[in-house]
């Protein structure tokens, strides 16, 4: 089928064997990249005419990158949809009678439309959270009897606190399940803890990419996120740029390579995520076999910093600032100096001594991760805001 996908046609070969498949080339999104560049507006990785496609999403283009554009034919979106029903909804316990409430724009991101749709496929009533203002989604969720909420980590944080100043105690709202994405919130413990406390409910975290499709759901063992190995062909490239099956038993560190099986239109072999994981096989209590992300994505892979010889991801420092519920938005800056990369945490505070809440912050980084890190309070509202993927690492 792929002869007709121009992407694919000169890089592939028949594949009969797992020898055969581990010799095809790796994909990077910098190749999709130039390839929509070189030929726009869809570039070429297309299977089919393009007046079989019947949908078009584009990537939030974080970081000043140019966003990728992705179109997906019935059958490709079929499958997006039936992964969020049959997988990242059922794993979080949804029931044909929840009323799921998504509080987000509904702008040209995959996520807001595949959840939607995959929630109305599970015969639940959705809310479309569009055009509202965070208190409106609050008050709409409120007289509609929401039972779950989807949207960021950070949004639900968000959320909690404007409620609060409200006067609404969201933990006696009819909200039993959060479901959340675009960032690791969901799988950091103090994170996930907040957001359980404020609402009153479980929170479940989700994985996916607008190229590669639904990847992953956290199940009841809340350790970490599967992924949907049915649906995805699933590898992780090390630190010396080896690739691993998950065939081999273990755990394994690295780059995350997917390959999906069920987006004829526009597929991805071999892709490389730019997730940094650790896979295991190990059983799991929920009683899935398909590998598990140990405590879920641990962050882009550049976004790894180094203090005095310490790798850190900005999750491991999420966990420790969201035991702190006065710390608001924050952000991690990572500067050079003579060769060496310093770090400074920036935090807005909600109420308190700052000064007291940031040195008690910089003692709890040292203890946990064995790093000096500077914590500096910022102004109210002066960190960048964003509503699908929070950047928290800058690189200054
Ligand atoms: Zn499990």
């Amino acid at each position: 089928m792929l002869q007709s996908n121009r992407f694919y046609r000169a890089r592939l070969h028949p594949v009969a064997t797992w020898d055969d498949f581990e010799r095809l080339p790796l994909t990077t999104k910098a190749e999709i990249t130039a390839d929509q560049q070189a030929n726009p507006p869809f570039g070429t990785n297309l299977t089919f005419p393009i007046d079989r496609y019947s949908r078009l999403h584009q990537t939030s283009g974080t970081s000043g990158t140019t966003p990728l554009r992705w179109v997906d034919t019935p059958e490709s979106w079929d499958w997006w949809v039936r992964l969020w029903a049959d997988h990242v909804f059922r794993a979080a316990g949804m029931l044909p009678d929840d009323r799921v409430f998504l509080a987000f724009s509904f702008g040209p991101f995959i996520g807001f439309w595949s959840a939607f749709s995959g929630a109305e496929r599970l015969g639940a009533l959705v809310i479309p959270g569009g055009a509202m203002t965070t208190e409106q989604r609050l008050r709409t969720m409120l007289e509609l009897g929401a039972t779950v909420l989807c949207c960021t980590p950070t949004y639900a944080i968000r959320l909690a606190e404007v409620a609060q100043g409200m006067g609404i105690d969201l933990s006696a709202s009819d909200i039993r399940i959060t479901v959340h994405a675009g960032e690791p919130g969901a799988s950091v413990p103090a994170t996930r803890d907040l957001i359980e406390r404020s609402f009153g409910a479980r929170c479940f975290d989700h994985t996916g990419m607008t190229e590669l499709g639904p990847t992953g759901f956290s199940c009841a063992a809340r350790d970490g996120v599967h992924l949907i190995e049915s649906e995805f062909v699933v590898e992780v490239r090390d630190d010396t740029g080896a690739v691993h099956s998950l065939l081999e038993t273990g755990t394994i560190t690295g780059e995350l390579v997917a390959t999906n099986l069920g987006r004829w239109g526009s597929p991805l072999i071999r892709y490389r995520t730019g997730d940094r994981v650790e896979l295991t096989r190990a059983a799991c209590q929920c009683g899935s076999s398909f590998a598990k992300m140990i405590g879920g994505i641990r962050g882009r892979v550049d976004d790894m910093f180094t203090v005095r010889g310490v790798n850190l991801y900005p999750s491991q420092v999420e966990d420790l600032i969201r035991r702190h519920p006065t710390i608001g938005e924050f952000c991690i800056e990572v500067g050079q100096r003579r060769g060496m990369e310093e770090v400074t945490v920036l935090c807005e505070i909600q109420a308190g001594d700052g000064d007291d809440v940031m040195s008690r912050l910089a003692s709890d980084l040292r203890l946990a991760l064995g790093a000096r890190i500077e914590c500096r309070q910022v102004a109210a509202g002066s960190l960048p805001r964003s509503e699908v993927k929070s950047r928290r690492l800058r690189r200054v």
